[in-house]
């Protein structure tokens, strides 16, 4: 499998169909410890994203054109979730997942992925989500899933593993720790306004997170 710009569109599309069909799912978490908004910020500004990317096909005439017409790279696709997440998703996980694609599509500016630079893409995405938020692991957010993410997609690209491995360890990492983050007091974000009330329930961001990367692993295979 070649991780390049299709596979990129790809993972975002799957991302979008996923978003959507646990879009109430999402909503609900957000409704026990936040403000019941998560599921529709994240499918409004995932329906926008698969809108812009719908257009640009359109404009080329064909899916896999640059601007100025250079071959497209990963970069691009992801550079293009990051400003239309930042531009329609209101709400906390809007900036903090725009900066994680911003950062991601600066180290995929490369026709094609090898494990080591998923290792760095997905990096480049948490750093861009602690720098914007300034949650550590343990506070109950996205950064949660993210860290495990990184950590598993490491390990396996250490120990020889392919591109599909390397996500797919992310993928699965990140869904543990979403589940992970159900007892966890909550420090960061408009959960922490609950205190102790927080316990119990699964991050709404945590969970998103794993969705993403789940559709990035889904989108590979494909
Ligand atoms: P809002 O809380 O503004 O309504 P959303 O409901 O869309 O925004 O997103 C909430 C999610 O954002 C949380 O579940 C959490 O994962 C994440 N989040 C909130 N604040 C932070 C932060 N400072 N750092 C990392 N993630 C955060
Ligand atoms: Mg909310
Ligand atoms: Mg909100």
């Amino acid at each position: 499998m070649t991780l390049d710009a299709d596979w990129a569109e790809r993972w975002v599309r799957r991302a979008a169909e996923a978003v959507e069909a646990a879009k109430d799912e999402l909503t609900e978490l957000d409704r026990q410890i936040g403000d019941g908004d998560h599921g529709e910020n994240m499918h409004r500004g995932f329906q926008a994203v698969v809108a812009r990317l719908d257009a640009a096909a359109a404009d080329t005439g064909s899916d896999t054109a640059a601007p100025g017409g250079s071959a497209r790279e990963v970069g691009d696709v992801l550079k293009t979730v990051a400003t239309t997440l930042m531009s329609t998703v209101g709400g906390a996980s809007g900036p903090l997942y725009g900066t994680a694609f911003l950062r991601a599509s600066k180290v995929s500016g490369r026709p094609l992925l090898d494990p080591s630079s998923i290792v760095a893409l997905l990096e480049a995405a948490l750093e861009g989500i602690t720098t914007r938020g300034k949650a550590t692991v343990g506070e109950k957010t996205m950064v949660d899933a993210w860290s495990a993410a990184v950590d598993a997609a490491e390990r396996t690209a250490r120990d020889g593993g392919d591109e599909v491995a390397v996500l797919r360890a992310a993928a699965e990492a990140a869904d543990k720790a979403a589940f992970g983050t159900i007892p966890l007091l909550a420090t960061k974000g408009r959960a922490s306004y609950l205190g102790e009330r927080s316990r119990g329930h699964e991050d709404p961001g945590a969970r998103s997170t794993a969705l993403l990367l789940g559709a990035a692993m889904a989108a590979a295979l494909a």
